[in-house]
């Protein structure tokens, strides 16, 4: 399940800042392109958490829009669904992701 390895690398990386404390928090942005289910993230999270001993660590989410720039003609536009990236405004499918792939654990609390 591709939720289940993402809370895998979260944990991953929240155990390796925490350093044996206690995690409270841990925050996480995620673009749209990710195709992230959040109460999926959130269900396998925790399964992860209890297994990597990090008992009642919160995942907080924050999910990033995608945008993307037309290499034809320089329009930058929102993304709204993964499967079919294009220019709205001159049709073109040659174009740059600039935001929506980002994974990664932004903040910690520990206590
Ligand atoms: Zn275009």
């Amino acid at each position: 399940m591709h939720e289940l390895s993402l809370c895998e690398a979260i944990a991953g990386v929240a155990k390796t800042h925490a350093d044996g404390r206690h995690v409270d928090v841990v925050r996480v942005r995620i673009g749209a392109l990710r195709q992230v289910v959040p109460e999926s993230l959130a269900f396998c999270w925790t399964l992860v958490r209890d297994a990597e001993d990090l008992p009642d660590a919160a995942l907080e989410l924050e999910c990033v829009t995608a945008e993307v720039r037309c290499r034809a003609c320089g329009q930058l536009s929102e993304v709204t669904s993964a499967w079919s990236i294009w220019c709205p405004r001159c049709d073109s499918s040659d174009v740059e992701v600039v935001r929506g792939n980002e994974f990664l654990v932004t903040s910690l609390d520990i206590s």
